[in-house]
């Protein structure tokens, strides 16, 4: 590839910070609050308009915010983690107080918890609830704003250059958190990245990177829908033809009711079945489209409303402008395409109308930091100890694994998950903390607590001015205790120093 050489130029310095954050998502979002109530001067810079990421603008917040159990031995709060605690409860609370429909009340062991979908009304009560929150802790926003690269005195990042309408601008700080959920600053900084696999999707079946567009449709008679589907015959002819496209079991009986219509527009050729785009010179397949995802469901809270997402593609770099801007286009394409053909197609959807698409493409997965430690679903199966564990976590296929075993185990997440190699002065969240496979550590309520935990990290490496790699990881684990985290019993924490 050719290049050019950018001239050196002076950069005006709009911030000086304690900790800046760069990618206002969930993990950024409950980082930037935890370093600011633990005393850090604190900036959070968001690319759009809105902070939550994938829970806010990304539309992809309700389901179970804490989470449906996994296993009949575990109860609805403590999948994920053994309990529930810090920031992440206080927002739970709050989101539910202001109207979020999707959180069941917390129910005893065992109990079935219904997943209302309520994404599109919720996601704008958990951005709301974001910038509320953060403007409490102290901390300033920053929106409509790209973090570029890291400003980089050798292997220390200290601070970001960002873009916005104003041009090029600097931010200094003594510590830079990289919750872009795609490690962009810790790949500019040249860090050590760890790429997704293809092999991956034999651990968890959304690697590597599963991505996802949301989108709303209004203007549905469920009602007539459901009178049409009640009474639907379809032909023997029809359902062989269905069986042979469509997923069996769930999907299968989702989409039973509108075989002969999707054998008809496929027929007619209005409604592709598979659609591949090409990069760098290779096809890469979005997917079986009826199979996984696009037929929209409906939100109790919401008549008259569906909810879509179209998703799951390989082969794609979650971390490749080029990549995200062909598979940003081909998705748009089909929503609309997908979407009509309902329109025309199937009873109670005649008045339908594509009212909104998330202004970006959510990802499970893609690059992360290579790690001072790097998480494996084998460390979460077995439930493995480390000492510089911040709390403990139970990623939702491992956990269900262990309990099938007879012991439902938890693994201690190691501060060394969100500390680069190589790189100073950087902290990685989220999906861009270390992991293996990519969509490990993806669970939103995961990256929440990590957020949290990592945020008031970066506040006592400011306030010590010290790197992150050399704080106290005994004082980090008391100062989280003191906060409500959970790292394990009595008998653990005395082993850990901590009582
Ligand atoms: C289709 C889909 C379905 C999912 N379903 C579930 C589910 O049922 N349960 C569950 O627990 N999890 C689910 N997830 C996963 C979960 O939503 C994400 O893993 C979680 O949001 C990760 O949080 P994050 O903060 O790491 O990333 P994100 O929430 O994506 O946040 C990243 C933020 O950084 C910003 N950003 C990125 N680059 C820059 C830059 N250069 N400059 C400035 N800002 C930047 C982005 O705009 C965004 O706000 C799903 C994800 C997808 C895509």
């Amino acid at each position: 590839m050719s290049s050019v050489t950018e001239p050196e130029k002076k950069v005006p310095v709009i911030d000086d910070v304690d900790v800046a954050v760069a990618g206002g998502g969930v993990a950024g979002t409950f980082a930037a609050i935890a370093a600011a109530r633990n005393g850090a001067s604190t900036l959070l810079i968001e690319r759009f308009a809105s902070i939550g990421g994938n829970i806010g603008p990304g539309m992809i917040v309700s389901g179970g915010m804490i989470d449906t159990p996994f296993h009949e031995k575990l109860s609805y709060e403590s999948t994920i983690y053994p309990r529930l605690y810090g920031i992440a409860r206080e927002f739970l609370l709050r989101y539910v107080d202001l109207g979020g429909g999707s959180i069941p009340p917390f129910r005893d062991k065992g109990a079935q918890v219904s997943r209302e979908q309520n994404y599109a009304r919720d996601s704008n009560i958990a951005s709301y609830l974001a910038a509320q929150m953060l403007e409490e802790s102290g901390a300033q926003l920053l929106v409509s704003t790209q973090v570029a690269d890291p400003i980089l005195e050798e292997n220390c990042v200290r601070g970001l250059f960002v873009e916005n309408k104003s041009g090029r601008q600097a931010v200094k700080a003594k510590v830079v958190i990289d919750a872009t959920g795609e490690a962009d600053v810790a790949r500019r900084a040249g860090a050590p990245i760890l790429y997704p696999k293809d092999c991956y999707q034999e651990i968890d079946e959304h690697a590597p990177t599963g991505m996802g567009l949301g989108y709303l449709v209004g203007g549905v008679n469920w009602e007539k829908y459901d009178a049409y589907r009640e009474r639907a015959e379809i032909s023997a002819e029809d359902l062989e033809w269905g069986r042979e496209v469509f997923p069996e079991g769930y999907w299968y009986e989702e989409y039973r009711p509108i075989i002969p219509f999707v054998r008809k527009g496929v027929e007619t050729g209005e409604y592709k079945l598979r659609e591949s785009i090409t990069l760098d010179g290779r096809s890469i397949d979005l997917g079986n489209i009826p199979g996984y995802g696009p037929m929209p469901f409906r939100c109790p809270s919401m008549p008259g409303f569906a909810l879509g997402r179209i998703m799951l593609v390989r082969g794609m770099d979650a971390g490749n402008g080029l990549h995200i801007s062909a598979l940003e286009i081909a998705f748009r394409r089909r929503i609309f395409e997908i979407t009509h053909f309902w329109k025309n197609y199937v009873p109670g959807f005649e008045d339908s109308f594509l009212l909104y698409i998330a202004p970006y493409l959510g990802s499970r997965g893609g690059p992360c930091i290579e790690g001072e430690y790097t998480l494996t679903m084998d460390d979460c199966r077995a439930g493995r100890r480390f000492d510089d564990v911040l709390y403990l976590y139970g990623e939702n296929r491992a956990l269900r694994h262990s309990c099938s075993e007879g012991e439902c185990k938890w693994v201690d997440m190691p501060y060394r998950v969100m500390l680069p190699k190589k790189i100073d002065g950087l902290l990685a969240v989220g999906r861009s903390a270390s992991g293996i496979p990519d969509t490990l550590l993806r669970h939103r309520m995961a990256a929440k607590v990590m957020g949290q935990a990592v945020g008031t990290a970066a506040a006592l490496a400011a306030k010590q001015d010290i790197s992150p790699k050399k704080i106290d990881v005994t004082e980090l684990q008391g100062i989280l205790l003191d906060a409500g985290y959970y790292l394990g019993d009595r008998w653990r924490l005395k082993e850990l120093g901590l009582v």
